[in-house]
């Protein structure tokens, strides 16, 4: 990991995945009356990469954008999206905010999903014990209070799946697969 990384990145971070680690930087593009948002990714499992190819992650009407308030905001709101399917972001290098305000944001996210798998704890139920005595691990999800994730017995537990606890309803996020258990 190096320590500077290149100012054309209003953002640098850290994504910590369970296959695989990267950094990704993210910058602004003007497109036609639109300034885009990509990220690119510029480390991949420790190596540096060059010309990687860049996703479009917002597009902003030229209107609405305001350099250093839009950036901020952006980069503000990134970290709410910490722990999802790209993994565990941790905080480089910015021009725009400081990692003191990006921690916090990680931090009060934490502590939101915290509560909202509290709440999920409390909506067990007997399918959910079942899951469990079938080997599924369930667990509960920090995406609302009433779902809960488990392995999914669709596919012999490679990914996970999801249990709505209101409904007893299983449900594959790949191929759309669904089971109503229980009663
Ligand atoms: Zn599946």
């Amino acid at each position: 990991m190096k320590n500077n990384y290149s100012d054309r990145y209003f953002l640098v971070l850290y994504f910590h995945h369970f296959l695989v680690d990267s950094v990704r930087g993210y910058f602004v593009q003007k497109n036609n009356a639109h300034f885009e948002i990509h990220h690119q990714v510029i480390e991949f499992d420790g190596d540096p990469l060059e010309n990687e190819a860049s996703v479009l992650e917002f597009s902003i009407p030229e209107e609405a954008y305001r350099e250093n308030e839009t950036l901020r905001s952006i980069a503000l709101h990134l970290p709410k999206r910490s722990g999802g399917f790209d993994g565990r972001m941790r905080f480089l290098q910015s021009t725009v905010i400081s990692e003191a305000e990006f921690n916090d944001v990680l931090e009060t996210e934490d502590k939101r999903k915290e509560t909202i798998r509290e709440k999920a704890k409390g909506n067990r139920n007997a399918v959910i014990d079942l899951l469990e005595k079938q080997g599924y691990n369930p667990i509960p999800s920090d995406a609302n209070e009433f779902v809960w994730t488990a392995g999914c017995k669709f596919h012999g537990g490679k990914h996970f799946m999801f249990i709505d606890t209101r409904t007893n309803i299983c449900s594959c996020p790949y191929g759309g697969k669904r089971e109503h258990l229980g009663e």
